[in-house]
């Protein structure tokens, strides 16, 4: 499987949502500008069957607009730049479903969206 990872926009800006993972996205809002829904969680990722599906989903035009005003293909997602990752599904180390490696294998990684209070039990 290959999922996608937002690197940054694709003037080399920072975006807020940098090292996120693409949900979804939906080609015809906002008047073929596109609404993202992004996740922290790779799980909750996108899963393409391959890199090409992964590639003609990024290239996609929306049916609404599918050229800009000067022309040029209107391609919402190649305005920023992405990271095509192979996501297996389970954890190298412990081979449970999952992000590679998981939580419980990389302890060191907290979900720094997380509001509610979730502290590690001492047993
Ligand atoms: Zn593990």
């Amino acid at each position: 499987m290959i999922v996608m990872k937002l690197v940054g926009a694709a003037n080399g800006q920072p975006t807020p949502f940098d090292g996120q993972y693409l949900k979804a996205f939906d080609f015809e809002a906002e008047g073929g500008r596109g609404l993202i829904d992004m996740t922290p969680d790779v799980n909750q990722a996108r899963m393409f069957n391959d890199m090409a599906a992964a590639l003609y989903f990024y290239n996609r035009q929306p049916k609404i607009k599918p050229f800009r005003e000067d022309g040029m293909r209107n391609s919402p997602l190649t305005a920023t730049n992405w990271s095509f990752e192979h996501f297996n599904g389970e954890c190298d180390i412990c081979h449970k479903p999952g992000p590679n490696p998981c939580d419980d294998c990389m302890p060191g990684i907290i979900n720094d969206n997380s509001e509610a209070s979730n502290e590690p039990s001492t047993d």
